[in-house]
């Protein structure tokens, strides 16, 4: 068991210890419809040009620019229409000297063939076109290889797959892909109070509220929530817990509560006898002060404060960046960004505060940032600012006091896109 003594460790510290401590699940080949939100485990690279002949950007018509060279609104230079080609043809017949070729976006470029004149600039009928500009050499050609060359390292290993990533990967020919296989998380929730939602909540008890703002926070990461319910407080029955976990195949387990040092505070004690190594920190940053973290042959358990704002803080600033790392990202922390205070703030100093509230785009930034919203009360077992909170406003320790106008970093809640 290793314990960063009594005093107060800096959450920067505690990342650090937690990063160094988990390591990347295995990858495995996924079919590229599967591979949305995934990580890549593998270089995406240009096998061959793209694109892969000379085309046409535009509907229009090509010339050979020799043709036009001496072209004026005053001397308009008409061109017998020869061939026509369409994207999908072969664009094998070369231009005939003195003719202009129709020619659609998209159509290979047909040999002789120097520019493509948009068909709005021209005046047209079956058989001829006339243009009235002159045109310059490879006007509206999009250059076989222009855009990726064979070799070309379109993405690297440690990429999350999203949106339009997906369709470079199907574009430069990637059926399969090396992808990171999905985290199976496993969430803990210890307390005698606690009831699972749905069920009626008698004297003294209050609802799994935990186990949902995890599974929310999750599902940005393409994990596998394994539920373990809830879990009395009763230490053999945690330990239970956790190896049921484990059994299931959870690669990690993120529990909430039991972490101070309360009489029934049971993951503490569990988690210092059992895991190796065992880390039991205060943490200098406001919510989330005491955090365990342990390995459990080589797996991580996250045991982070029951309070909810607490665990959703920690989650973030904690657990989201290790579980990047464990499922191959190479960025893994979450980028930052100044927001602005439209108003002054006092805040309890002597930690970093952790402020949750929204953010809306500042329209008094012409460089369109955004500013705080008037953020709801902070007390760390309050929910209502978490229904409107899409940011973490990281304060410094040492102020304890905004002024209007004062600009501090901020990260998203939920993780980038
Ligand atoms: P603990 O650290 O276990 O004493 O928990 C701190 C506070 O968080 C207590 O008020 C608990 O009732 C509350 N809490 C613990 N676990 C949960 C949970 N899963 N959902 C909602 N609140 C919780
Ligand atoms: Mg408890």
């Amino acid at each position: 068991m290793r314990e960063l003594g009594h005093h107060l460790v800096s959450m920067e510290e505690v990342q650090k210890t937690i990063l160094s401590h988990v390591s990347e699940v295995d990858a495995e080949e996924r079919i590229l419809a599967d591979c949305v939100g995934r990580v890549l485990r593998q270089d995406v690279t240009a096998q061959e040009h793209l694109p892969p002949f000379d085309n046409s950007a535009m509907d229009g018509f090509g010339v050979r620019t020799g043709d036009l060279s001496d072209v004026s609104k005053e001397q308009p230079v008409t061109l017998p229409v020869g061939q026509r080609v369409q994207a999908g043809d072969p664009g094998d017949q070369p231009l005939v000297a003195g003719e202009a070729v129709r020619i659609m976006t998209g159509a290979p470029i047909p040999e002789g063939v120097e520019a493509v004149v948009p068909h709005e600039l021209t005046t047209y009928d079956d058989s001829n076109v006339t243009f009235t500009q002159p045109v310059r050499d490879g006007q509206n050609v999009r250059r076989c290889g222009e855009d990726f060359r064979p070799g070309d390292v379109a993405m690297q290993s440690g990429t999350v797959l999203h949106g339009p990533r997906l369709g470079v990967c199907g574009t430069l020919g990637w059926a399969r892909l090396k992808m990171s296989r999905s985290l199976r998380v496993a969430i803990l929730s210890p307390g005698d109070e606690l009831v699972e939602v749905g069920e009626p909540c008698g004297p003294g008890q209050i609802r799994n509220g935990n186990a949902y703002s995890l599974r929310g926070a999750l599902a940005g990461l393409g994990a596998k929530p394994i539920s373990l319910g809830i879990t009395p407080d009763r230490p053999d029955a945690v330990r239970e817990a956790i190896s049921q976990a484990f059994a299931d195949g959870a690669d990690a387990i993120v529990s909430t509560g039991g972490v101070s040092a309360g009489d029934f505070d049971f993951v503490q004690a569990v988690v210092r006898e059992d895991a190796d190594p065992a880390f039991v920190f205060k943490v200098a940053m406001r919510p989330g002060k005491p955090q365990v973290f342990g390995l459990y042959d080589g797996k991580p358990l996250f045991g982070l404060p029951g309070n909810p704002a607490a665990s959703v803080i920690s989650f973030e600033l904690l657990v989201r960046p290790a579980l990047r790392k464990m499922r191959g990202e190479t960025l893994v922390h979450e980028p930052r960004f100044g927001v602005r205070f439209p108003f002054a703030y006092k805040y309890p100093s002597g930690r970093v505060f952790l402020l949750r509230t929204q953010i809306v785009p500042d329209e008094e930034d012409p460089r369109g940032g955004f500013r705080v919203e008037k953020p709801g009360a902070q007390g760390s077992g309050l929910m209502r600012s978490l229904a409107t909170a899409n940011a973490i406003v990281i304060l410094p320790a040492d102020l304890g006091q905004v002024e209007p106008g004062d600009v501090f970093p901020a990260q998203w809640i939920g993780g980038r896109p």
